[in-house]
């Protein structure tokens, strides 16, 4: 392909809406240009890019026994009223009504409609095993996109789900998208971690994640993971075995009102009364569904709001407003604690049990309490809330010690078990007559994500370093004047060759000066290019650098593909 007759609009300076470099990567190369907030465009270079990525998935997703379809992007609002999920998904959902006034949603995942098909379609347990799966556009009306292709509000996704007949069976299909899933990825280049997962709103009783480990801002999730055995899980769902507290052998003081002027955060508070941040509560109010609730933790610990949100059983967790925390508490954010709390329920973190003389807001501006203890309020109940920690001891093996990384969700799957078949009325006849549900997984690969991932992962400061199997073109070649014949000759002649030999090849046939094509090389990403110039040919070589690390090689002219070619399989 010459580059002219191509559209790769480069950018020269850094476009100054993407804050992490994959994203930065994405626009400068010429690779997407958004349409409006989490919408893109997918220039030629990306689109060669996921075609690359879609065959990876494809074949392996046939391999392991799924079956391609298309369902429809616009789904009618009653299937996912049956199950629910018109409410739990909430606004995450994109919705629009038909010019009858019905309703109907642009479907951000396809649960619903595949267990529609199949309850329509499939009767016999001699019909299962079956799992279907589609790569196709999803909408989702996200809080902040952001990122890039990272986080939009269309994107592709790979989505698949089976149909078993029993957990046996769900075990087996289950097993089988996990080695499809190690496969597609390793195919791209990266080494993921699976970890453990919250089921969210997909429902379900166990849930794992992909994650492409970064170190970087665009890794958006933490994942805690044992030093000594395979234990690792999503900072949202990790567990550790709380460090063994030293018992206090402290005698319990009685409470005393303290004046703590302007004296808010845990960072303030612990400055002012001289006391360490262990010896603090915090009392954190929050609305599960439009209803208050005191969740307590220790100063120093962080909520783990996922875990609330679980055992409140509710939709939507957020934090309490200052207005609402006046009208609740009587003070300003900043002094709010649980003795005296009048009408709202309060949680505790179990670790509070063990606590001793510590600190609480008092619920009245500018001050705390001292020397609380249990006695002095009630829990309605204490579950464990806080988040895991790095340091702390591993809940699986009990020996090691849970290390922190940072991550790139790039696929996920889920045992839904009959979370979507039971409400559907989607039901087989089992081998002794009677009427079952479905055993469901359902199994998504974020498709555009995984790409960008692989910016992410894969760059360095002059651009994008492809993975072979991802790369739009195999090859780069770069006559340094078009205008010179001989050069031209050769460029032509060596793109011809490779081509032949099966691989692709982008020519900058462009009238730019050499530094440009070469910068414009470097940021575009493929992984071997060929340089002509008039200097070398004079000598009879060209020269060929690997983009991985820039390493560079003169070699004769009529030597020059064929050399190419080995450097290419050599990466
Ligand atoms: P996240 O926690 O990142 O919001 P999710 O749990 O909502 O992801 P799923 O509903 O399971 O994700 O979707 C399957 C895959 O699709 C994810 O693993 C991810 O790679 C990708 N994905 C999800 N949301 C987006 C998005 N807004 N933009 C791009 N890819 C996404
Ligand atoms: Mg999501």
């Amino acid at each position: 392909m010459l580059w002219t007759k191509t559209f790769i609009p480069t950018l020269r300076e850094d476009p100054a809406e993407a804050e992490i470099a994959s994203h930065r990567l994405l626009l400068r190369a010429g690779y997407i240009r958004k349409l409006t907030a989490g919408v893109y465009n997918y220039l030629p270079l990306m689109q060669r890019a996921l075609h690359k990525i879609t065959n990876i998935i494809r074949e392996e997703m046939d391999a392991s026994g799924a079956i391609e379809i298309t369902m429809p992007v616009l789904h009618p609002a009653e299937l996912w009223q049956k199950t629910g999920r018109w409410d739990t998904v909430g606004k995450e959902q994109m919705r629009l009504k038909d010019r009858h006034g019905r309703d109907m949603v642009m479907g951000g995942t396809h649960e619903e409609v595949v267990t529609w098909i199949v309850r329509g379609e499939l009767r016999s347990y001699r019909q299962l095993p079956l799992n279907l799966y589609q790569i196709q556009d999803k909408f989702r009306d996200e809080i902040r996109p952001r990122f890039g292709l990272m986080r939009g509000r269309e994107f592709i996704m790979k989505d698949a789900y089976s149909f078993d007949r029993d957990e046996t069976g769900l075990r087996i299909a289950y097993n089988k998208m996990v080695d499809a899933y190690f496969k597609i990825f390793k195919r791209c280049g990266f080494d993921v971690k699976m970890v453990e997962s919250d089921v969210g709103a997909m429902g379900g009783t166990n849930a794992h994640e992909f994650m492409v480990l970064v170190n970087t801002d665009g890794g958006e999730c933490t994942i805690l993971s044992c030093d000594r055995c395979d234990y690792a899980a999503n900072i949202e769902k990790a567990v550790s075995i709380p460090m063994a507290l030293p018992k206090s052998n402290e005698e319990p003081k009685s409470k005393e009102m303290v004046f703590t002027p302007n004296m808010r955060t845990i960072e303030e508070v612990t400055a002012f009364l001289k006391k360490p941040a262990e010896k603090l509560v915090k009392t954190l109010v929050y609305l599960a569904d439009g209803k208050p609730v005191a969740a307590l933790i220790r100063g120093d610990r962080q909520i783990n709001e996922i875990k609330l949100k679980n055992h409140l059983h509710c939709l939507e967790l957020e934090m309490a407003d200052p207005a609402t925390i006046v009208r609740l508490t009587g003070a300003q954010v900043g002094f709010t604690g649980p003795v005296g709390l009048k009408g709202v329920p309060i949680v505790a973190d179990i670790e509070i049990k063990s606590m001793v003389n510590f600190v609480v807001g008092a619920n009245r501006d500018d001050t705390h309490i001292i020397n609380v203890n249990l006695d002095d309020f009630s829990v309605d109940e204490f579950i464990e809330i806080r988040c895991a920690e790095a340091g702390e001891v591993c809940p699986r093996c009990g020996i090691g010690h849970l290390v922190s990384s940072r991550g790139i969700e790039v696929g996920n799957t889920f045992m839904l078990g009959t979370k979507y078949s039971d409400p559907l009325g989607a039901r087989f006849i089992d081998e002794n007559g009677e009427e079952k549900p479905f055993i469901m997984g359902s199994y998504g690969i974020g498709v555009t994500r995984t790409l960008q991932a692989a910016i992410e992962a894969f760059h360095d400061e002059k651009g994008i370093i492809w993975p072979k199997s991802l790369a739009p073109y195999d090859f780069h070649v770069i006559p340094l004047f078009m205008s010179e014949p001989r050069q031209k000759e050769v460029a032509f002649d060596i793109m011809s060759k490779l081509e032949q030999a099966g691989y692709s090849v982008i020519l900058d046939d462009r009238d730019e000066r050499p530094g440009v094509k070469f910068n414009d090389a470097d940021l575009i990403g493929m992984p071997v290019r060929i340089a002509i110039g008039e200097k070398g040919l004079k000598e009879g070589v060209v020269e060929i650098v690997r983009r991985k690390d820039l390493k560079m090689e003169k070699v004769p002219v009529e030597k020059a593909a064929e050399r190419a070619l080995e450097i290419y399989r050599e990466l």
